[in-house]
């Protein structure tokens, strides 16, 4: 349960001064629905309207307060014409003009022959100042309440700052006095106040130094953050290990026969992570552990090799894709070489359906089935195992912490689970995201990968690639065409696909197929089929085919419009060739000119295809909120922290919670009770549960 003294801030935005129903919308598109969303959007910069000058003094584009006596009003000879004031003072004069203002509002705001205090930007116009609708009018004795300085926020469009303003000065008299949750001696080690006044302050800037991540008001904020998200991936991590696992140790004869069955030996790098992963197994703790590795890096190997452990110590694992073309696809892989193994191996997705299900289920539940490969179906209530011990978890960016441990309820609270993700995180974003897990790091490409030649060349040129595709197709290439992401929608984007189908197709005929994410499972699948034969050579695809998809005949992509993919995104894409032994390339045809962030991507993609070092630059140029396409990327979104600007203090928030749940798993000393409030503060309540009273 939240704290009462935290209650306040999670009132909802509407109840704060100015907001009704209508900016209510625009408020939450900006920061969130409650109060304590507004307090954490903090001003992007400042208005300093100390500047007081004499009318013969102000400065052309400078922000000024100025004292004066209006003149005479000139109203406009026509709608179109600005209506403009004359003020003076004792060293001149100057005009302020306004567009299209309300009728009265001149007369009231600006009577002539009054003294009215002035604050907005100074213009010169032909030479002479003039002040085009003045932030503030105000008669003198009401200087006090002139703002001189003021915070700007960033802003939605139909969302006047003036009215974030009067919410934030709402919700800040709201903002309760909390027991510190720092440690006092680093709070002083880093010249930081205690929490409320760092709020404060931070939404109260002085100079422009003091909107900077730096400031140490806003640095002990991020701060905050970072330990409560560091703290609640440790707390999650502690409770699965408390939870008791399995001890799962096999006698080698299944592993043994499919390793002999493999054209391949495994790289060091698949040597290691299994090497880990079969130490988890072996001990008392619950596995919990993610598998990261480029794309074509041999997880796939790793994780089959995993599995025939926990079937030769008498378990049965499951293995669960996040799309129907990749369970099919780990299915493919995987059956021939359970086979060997005289390990029985099925299939359980949405399709299957009715009797076939039925018999599948009846299977898993009786422990016929060794290993169940499926998509999330697996997951569905009335799937049951006779003893699931290991669960494998494929391209698993794609959930959160919360679903991670729901997985893992299946097969009773000793599962093992191994998550693979074939997008590489950078290890700042590893340590945020996955702090709760182990990590093994497949990075080391299995030998004999020729690297992809990538090149860039303008859309203008399209037909020429087209042209060459001929001779590509001719020497027995396999091809993607990968279409533009026109907008978010599946439908917009299937729409360019099928006109660029149309268009290939009637140079190539009938070599061309299409695949969308708006087609059946069935029909997709039955396309990719056909290219895994052969008898397709050109797909033209949306991005559904980016993740881990499988034909190694394929060596060259085309990506349209790359100047709208992600970096991330891009390399995936480009992971889909050079797979077999063949020389592939990558075109990627972009729109020109290209933006210099776009030209960035271009530049990092020819230079490398280490999805490491891929990882690194893609978080340095779009920020982590954006990194793999955040809303499903199951990555936390910090409302404060910079984690790229701000690695430091996210190492240090690491080895700080590290501390704290050594010598108090359970928050149960006074730090430890300040801390909870922390963990409410930044709604990480589900760790809370985790606590032995909590
Ligand atoms: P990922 O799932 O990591 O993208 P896969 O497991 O699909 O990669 O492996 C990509 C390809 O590399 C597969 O064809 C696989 O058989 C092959 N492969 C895996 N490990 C090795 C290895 N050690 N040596 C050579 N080829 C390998
Ligand atoms: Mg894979």
């Amino acid at each position: 349960m939240r704290p009462e003294i935290l209650f306040p801030l999670f009132a909802p935005a509407r109840s704060l001064p100015g907001i009704g129903p209508r900016l209510e919308k625009l408020v939450e598109k900006l920061a969130g629905t409650k109060v304590i969303d507004l307090l954490w959007h903090l001003p992007s910069g400042l208005i300093d309207r100390r500047s007081r000058p004499k009318i013969a003094e102000v400065r052309d584009g400078e922000v000024a307060t100025i004292e004066v006596t209006v003149g005479l009003h000139i109203p406009p000879r026509t709608k179109r014409l600005p209506y403009r004031v004359h003020v003076f003072d004792e060293t001149g004069e100057m005009q302020i003009v306004f567009f299209n203002p309300r009728p009265d509002y001149i007369a009231k705001t600006m009577p002539e022959g009054e003294r009215r205090i002035l604050s907005g930007r100074v213009e010169f116009y032909q030479g002479s100042p003039q002040m085009t609708h003045p932030d503030h009018i105000v008669p003198l004795d009401e200087l006090k309440d002139l703002p001189l300085l003021e915070s700007v926020y960033p802003l939605t469009a139909g969302l006047p700052l003036k009215s974030i303003q009067k919410a934030v000065r709402g919700a800040l008299p709201l903002v309760p006095d909390l027991p510190e949750w720092q440690n006092g001696p680093w709070l002083k080690a880093q010249r930081w106040g205690p929490w409320r006044p760092s709020l404060l302050d931070a939404h109260a800037p002085q100079s422009a130094r003091d909107v900077e991540p730096s400031a140490p008001a806003r640095a002990r904020l991020a701060y905050d953050e970072l330990l409560a998200n560091q703290l609640a991936l440790g707390l999650v991590r502690l409770r699965m290990r408390r939870l008791p696992g399995r001890s799962i140790e096999g006698d080698g004869h299944l592993r043994w026969k499919v390793e002999a069955a493999l054209p391949f030996a495994l790289t060091g790098a698949q040597a290691r992570s299994l090497a880990e992963i079969d130490a988890d197994m072996k001990s008392q703790h619950r596995m919990l552990r993610l598998l990261q590795g480029d794309v074509g890096s041999g997880k796939t190997v790793v994780a089959l090799l995993a599995m025939l452990t926990a079937v030769e110590a008498g378990f049965q694992a499951a293995m669960m894709a996040p799309t129907e073309i990749l369970a099919r696809q780990h299915y493919a892989t995987l059956a021939p070489l359970c086979e060997v193994a005289g390990v029985r191996i099925e299939l359980l997705t949405g399709r299957e359906k009715g009797k076939r299900r039925e018999d599948l289920l009846g299977a898993a539940a009786s422990g016929e089935v060794d290993i169940l490969v499926g998509t999330h179906a697996l997951f569905q209530e009335d799937v049951a195992f006779r003893a699931l011990a290991f669960a494998v978890v494929d391209e698993q960016h794609r959930f959160g912490v919360h679903q991670r441990l729901m997985l893992t309820s299946k097969g009773g609270p000793g599962t093992d689970v191994l998550v693979m993700t074939a997008t590489p995180i950078p290890r700042t974003l590893t340590l945020t995201a996955y702090g709760d897990m182990d990590v093994s790091r497949l990075d080391e490409k299995p030998p004999g990968r020729k690297p992809v030649d990538t090149r860039a060349l303008p859309l203008e040129r399209l037909e020429d690639v087209v042209s060459s595709l001929n001779r590509a197709i001719a020497g027995n290439a396999q091809v993607y065409w990968v279409c533009p992401l026109v907008e978010e929608s599946d439908e917009v984007d299937a729409a360019a696909a099928e006109q660029r189908y149309e268009h290939l197709h009637a140079v190539f005929g009938n070599i061309v197929g299409l695949v969308h994410g708006r087609m059946k499972p069935v029909d997709k699948d039955a396309v990719m089929a056909r290219f895994e034969s052969g008898e397709i050579r050109i797909l033209v695809a949306t991005t559904v085919i980016e993740v881990g998809v499988n034909v190694p005949g394929a060596t060259v992509m085309v990506i349209e419009h790359a100047e709208r993919f992600g970096l991330a995104q891009l390399h995936q894409l480009r992971g889909r060739v050079g797979r077999g032994g063949d020389k592939s390339s990558c075109l990627l045809l972009y729109q020109a000119p290209l933006g210099e962030t776009a030209a960035a991507r271009i530049k990092i993609m020819r230079e490398t295809e280490d999805g490491f070092r891929i990882a690194e630059e893609d978080l340095r140029l779009r920020g982590a909120g954006e990194l793999l396409g955040t809303r499903q990327s199951g990555l936390p979104n910090f409302r404060i922290a910079d984690i790229e600007e701000q690695k430091d203090l996210l190492a240090a928030a690491h080895d700080d919670a590290r501390m704290i749940i050594e010598r108090d798993p359970d928050l149960e000393s006074e730090r430890g009770k300040a801390l909870r409030i922390l963990l409410y503060l930044f709604e990480r309540d589900e760790a809370i549960r985790y606590l032995r009273s909590g």
